[in-house]
């Protein structure tokens, strides 16, 4: 185990890092249980859930995220991102100590634009409020783009904005 989860002074919990890792390197695979939308809809109409717990992984496939990987937070300025569905990669160079984090808005599609939730990450570039995609900035977008840190089933809803 690489990561200490310890509670963050306004955005709940957190995961830190107990070893460096380089850019590049795989840091975390996501884990929990494969569900669909209408099952995470149940969890979340039972309570189990709230809208901003489940991580979207297609058009309609979610996982249940497990407690070090929902305790991982957002940032306006990550210093990871997701590749290939569930896997978080360094993609800069990550001291021990450090807070891991991505960008949520990464892994909400467009039609999504109605999800919204304050950010705290006080980076220089923080957005205030972290919603879908569409709503990061083009130069930031740009990067991330060329870091292969978008998911394809995310960009691909980018023209039907029939749910929002
Ligand atoms: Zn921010």
């Amino acid at each position: 185990m690489h990561f200490k989860i310890k509670k963050t002074s306004r955005k709940g919990q957190g995961v830190f890092t107990t070893k460096p890792f380089k850019k590049g390197d795989l840091v975390h695979v996501f884990a929990g249980d494969r569900l669909t939308s209408k099952q995470i809809d149940k969890r979340i109409e039972a309570g189990f859930e709230t809208c901003d717990d489940p991580f979207q992984i297609s058009r309609t496939m979610y996982i249940d995220l497990d407690e070090l990987s929902r305790s991982i937070n957002h940032s306006c300025d990550p210093n990871c991102g997701i590749k290939q569905e569930l896997k978080l990669f360094a993609i800069r160079d990550i001291a021990i100590g450090e807070e891991i984090c991505f960008d949520y808005s990464t892994t909400v599609p467009q039609y999504k634009s109605w999800w919204k939730m304050k950010c705290f990450c006080k980076s220089l570039n923080c957005r205030k409020v972290i919603s879908s995609f569409n709503k990061i900035p083009k130069k930031h977008l740009d990067y991330y783009l060329k870091l292969q840190i978008l998911p394809l089933w995310v960009r691909k809803f980018r023209i039907y904005d029939r749910y929002s």
